[in-house]
């Protein structure tokens, strides 16, 4: 480690102690950034790495509510605003008992990277709460969503900061918080994304973070002559990214062999196909059931408690949750012959993982690159509010597969090493950095 990483490491862990998933997100960018700042000495000398990593504004609140006993009950909610350097903060909010500001800040950092490499105007920001929306009646959902949404309002709106969904808001909670944002401003505007159809939403949307993660590695593919078509994919989740990337990995004519929940994997050797993949959908989207139920009916193996990597795959798509596949997870996958490894989730691989890909010289794509899909739709909604229009589907999902194009691209420019080999992880976050930083230094010490 050179000097000038660790000191700025040091600081940055003094600074933030007791946020461990911050410090990752953190050190892992600096690893690729510090180099690049020390040949670039006007960003080195306006400090603004140092600024990058310091949020524009947290905001902490009490969240009270009434549960359907009427007892009162209480959560803690958070936005972090991170930077706004290229445009107003954009990024999800996540309803999950594991939600910290360490892991909001960690959000909050990687969208400020991903959101610059969509090309859109758009900053960086993320929040949500330590509510757990799982086992809750709507009612309750209804309740908590208008409370949140009773102190958010003032902080967030269509040219300020629009949030939108993440682990544990959809769109019956995306619908309980714009209602009550209507309500108390007065006004319908696009202050939330990941909106329903009739009432401002985009077409693709709910897709976009799936799709644009499968068309991301179809252009990884293409960088070996390769294709989709007859490889195998293992796939961790089960939620809005796991369905949609599972959706165009069968289109493409890929082998889905696993799912996840946060009770471990089904592995369906045949390949879960179209038929296959609805059942899950309904399951988890109208049931809230559990993917064990799976194995039941269609008569394949569970694995409880696990995670699907020692199942052997071309790809693996790890699209459940933060540090979900370890380093020795990723030696189980290398050594079963697996040469990609793309992330729908976000920061799922440890800095282990990482290394260990990296070692190997196989592909690994990180999320803020290849998960962007979701967040550039959320941008096309953006502007499909502002200008009181819609785009036809496949007006939308050509935008977004060029703008996982472009995304790629970027990440080559920027990532390509002397044997030729594409680090996409210094690729994306160089990619990312430079035109935050250059928005920075002309907008002047803010
Ligand atoms: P969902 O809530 O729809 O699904 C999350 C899935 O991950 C569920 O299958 C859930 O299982 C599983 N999961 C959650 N926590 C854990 C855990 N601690 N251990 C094991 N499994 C877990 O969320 P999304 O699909 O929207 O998000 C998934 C990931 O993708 C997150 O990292 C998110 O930040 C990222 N992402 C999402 C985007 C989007 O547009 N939705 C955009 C970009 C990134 P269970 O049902 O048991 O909880």
């Amino acid at each position: 480690m050179n000097d000038l990483l660790r000191q700025f490491l040091e600081k940055v862990q003094c600074r933030n102690t007791a946020e461990p998933e911050f410090l990752q997100a953190v050190s892992e960018v600096a690893e690729s950034l510090i180099p690049y700042i020390e040949k670039h000495p006007k960003y080195k000398n306006s400090k603004i790495l140092e600024r990058i990593v310091e949020p524009e504004r947290v905001i902490i609140f009490r969240v009270p509510w009434l549960n359907d006993k009427g007892e009162v009950e209480v959560n803690r909610g958070f936005r972090v605003q991170m930077n706004s350097a290229i445009g107003p903060y954009k990024g999800g909010l996540r309803f999950h008992p594991s939600v910290t500001l360490s892991v909001l800040k960690f959000l909050a950092f990687e969208q400020v990277f991903k959101n610059s490499l969509t090309g859109l105007p758009m900053g960086g920001g993320k929040g949500g709460s330590d509510f757990d929306p799982k086992n809750r009646s709507d009612n309750e959902v209804m309740k908590f969503c208008q409370s949140f949404m009773t102190e958010l309002y003032r902080h967030v709106g269509a040219d300020i900061d629009i949030p939108a969904g993440d682990i544990g808001v959809g769109n019956r909670e995306i619908g309980y918080l714009f209602g009550q944002y209507k309500r108390i401003k007065g006004e319908f505007s696009g202050v939330l994304t990941g909106k329903g159809y009739e009432w401002g939403g985009s077409l693709i949307r709910p897709e976009a973070t799936g799709y644009g993660l499968v068309y991301f590695v179809e252009e990884i593919l293409k960088t070996r002559g390769d294709s989709l078509v007859g490889k195998k994919v293992t796939i961790s989740g089960s939620g809005n990214v796991a369905q949609y990337a599972a959706e165009k990995c069968i289109a493409k004519g890929a082998k889905v062999l696993t799912m996840s929940d946060s009770g471990g994997f089904i592995y369906d050797p045949d390949g879960i196909d179209q038929e296959r993949l609805n059942y899950i959908k309904h399951l988890k989207d109208h049931e809230r059931g559990r993917i064990r139920e799976y194995a039941n009916k269609f008569n394949c193996s569970f694995f409880e408690g696990e995670r699907p990597w020692k199942i052997k795959c071309d790809i693996a798509l790890p699209n459940a949750t933060q540090n979900e596949l370890n380093g020795d997870d990723a030696i189980a996958l290398v050594e079963n012959g697996c040469f990609c490894v793309a992330e729908g989730a976000n920061m799922p691989c440890t800095p282990e993982a990482v290394a260990a890909f990296n070692q190997a010289r196989i592909f690994y794509a990180p999320g803020k690159a290849a998960n962007a899909g979701g967040v550039a739709v959320s941008g096309l909604e953006m502007s499909q509010n502002s200008l009181r229009f819609s785009w036809t589907r496949d007006e939308v999902d050509n935008k977004l597969k060029e703008i996982m194009k472009q995304i790629h691209k970027l990440c080559v420019k920027y990532g390509r090493e002397e044997d030729g080999h594409i680090n996409y992880e210094k690729g994306a976050n160089i990619g990312g950095f430079v035109k935050i930083a250059d928005s920075m230094l002309a907008q002047g010490v803010v």
